[in-house]
């Protein structure tokens, strides 16, 4: 029986104060929740979003507060309870309370488990070594920021979305900047080869040196301060600041000691619901079948991701009950390169290019087993779009490229049905 407000709902408790956390609460008081709603986080402040982090907040043209998702008000009038800066230590399964780690315990009649990931952590001496830095919270952003002025050569670690945001706006500030990555392209798990080579030049073009297939061994140090980033062949990368972005692990271990199964995330079920039908499992931390993968369970990392669960969650709980099938989308803005990404164009069997790359605005349309699995545009908006339309369609690979072909009017036609 999943649970339902209403009748036997009248408590939710919400673990991590992040963008799904803030969701399902905000969403719970959209769909008419007269019940209580409790927001948990470890973290200070008002539910913020991280995008900017790496973007407008690091550039200091954006402020803490309009990070916020919503001030302070909002919370109030909509009797949201915020717990900030308060970690949750256990889940009593059978008495239906969290423990807080200073010794309060609530309960609830419905937990969300909106826990998010915190950075994998880079396992090497000097690590942890001044003027190494990872980029996860506003605390870190703002340490970030401090370490930023005076310098001269920053070494990134990982070509990943973050990294190669953190590059373009370090060359941008005419910072000397060595990106290493463990594989062979940049974003080479999420895209595409031949929107991986573009990004590659782009960034090369605006002064990025990359260096693929690189193992970092050591980060060395001069008086407790990161000096340089040594590689497996035993090249040293002199750096004043060491940027470490080779991805995240999610925040399962509550899940784990409650007896509930993980999976590389908090396995749930098609509406997010874990094993236990009194608590679900939202956002980067939720492992969870996923429609445009053909079903295959797995991970998330998105603000779209994160929204969209927290909607689906809230309306379960509210009495309108459907599996998640919202389409995954996502961006990532590098310098003027503006990424976007709709479905999981990762693994695809074939692609193919809509426009020309040297026009710096183009799409990349990825094929797996003969349908439409994911849509790479930058500087496109309009084709990202069609994109989230014309996925999983019956639209072909000559369609798609061919650019006299309104894809727009396509979609909404037959000729690309479901
Ligand atoms: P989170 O936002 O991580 O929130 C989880 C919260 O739970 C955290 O505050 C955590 O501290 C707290 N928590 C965990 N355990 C406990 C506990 N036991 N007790 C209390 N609190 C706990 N996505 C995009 O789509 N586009 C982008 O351009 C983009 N850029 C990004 C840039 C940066 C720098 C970062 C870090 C992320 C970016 N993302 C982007 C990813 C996006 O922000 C995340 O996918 C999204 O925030 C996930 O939301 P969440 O609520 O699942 O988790």
């Amino acid at each position: 029986m999943r649970e339902r407000a209403g009748d036997s709902c009248r408590h939710v408790v919400v673990i991590g104060t992040g963008q799904g956390g803030f969701q399902v609460a905000a969403s719970l008081r959209d769909n008419g929740f007269a019940g209580s709603i409790h927001l948990i986080g470890d973290e200070d402040g008002l539910p913020y979003q991280r995008p900017p982090l790496s973007k407008a907040y690091l550039a200091g043209t954006t402020d803490r507060t309009t990070l916020a998702l919503r001030p302070a008000s909002f919370f109030a009038q909509a009797a949201i309870d915020i717990s900030a800066g308060r970690r949750v230590a256990r889940i009593d399964r059978t008495g239906h309370t969290v423990a807080l780690a200073d010794g309060a315990i609530l309960p609830y009649d419905h937990l969300v488990l909106a826990t998010g990931a915190r950075n994998r952590l880079l396992p090497v001496q000097g690590a942890e070594l001044d003027g190494v830095a990872y980029l996860r919270t506003a605390a870190e952003g703002d340490a970030l920021r401090q370490k930023l002025s005076g310098l001269k050569r920053v070494v990134i670690v990982g070509a990943g979305f973050i990294g190669l945001e953190l590059a373009a706006f370090a060359a941008a500030r005419g910072l000397d900047v060595t990106v290493l990555e463990a594989a062979s392209r940049p974003m080479a798990r999420a895209l595409s080869d031949t929107m991986s080579s573009f990004f590659r030049r782009a960034h090369e073009a605006a002064g990025v040196r990359f260096v693929f297939n690189a193992a970092v061994t050591c980060i060395h140090g001069i008086n407790g301060r990161a000096s340089a980033v040594e590689t497996a062949d035993g090249t040293r990368h002199a750096a004043d600041l060491v940027l470490i972005g080779i991805g995240i692990v999610p925040n399962v271990e509550l899940a784990v000691d409650a007896g509930l199964a993980t999976d590389n995330g908090i396995v749930v079920d098609d509406h997010l619901v874990t094993g236990d039908p009194a608590i679900s499992a939202i956002g980067d931390c939720a492992a969870f079948p996923q429609p445009f993968a053909d079903g295959a369970r797995g991970r998330i990392e998105s603000v779209q991701n994160a929204v969209d669960h927290g909607r689906c969650v809230a309306a379960r709980l509210t009495g309108a009950a459907q599996p998640y099938r919202a389409v995954p989308w996502f961006w990532s803005d590098q310098g003027p390169l503006k990424l976007q990404i709709a479905g999981l164009p990762a693994p695809h069997d074939h692609h193919v290019v809509r426009g020309d790359p040297a026009s710096g605005a183009f799409s990349v349309f990825c094929f797996r087993d003969g349908r439409l699995a994911g849509v790479e545009s930058v500087n496109k908006p309009g084709d990202h779009m069609v994109g989230r339309r014309v996925l999983g369609t019956s639209l072909t690979p000559a369609q798609a490229a061919d650019l006299t072909l309104d894809l727009k009017a396509l979609a909404s036609t037959k000729a690309v049905a479901a």
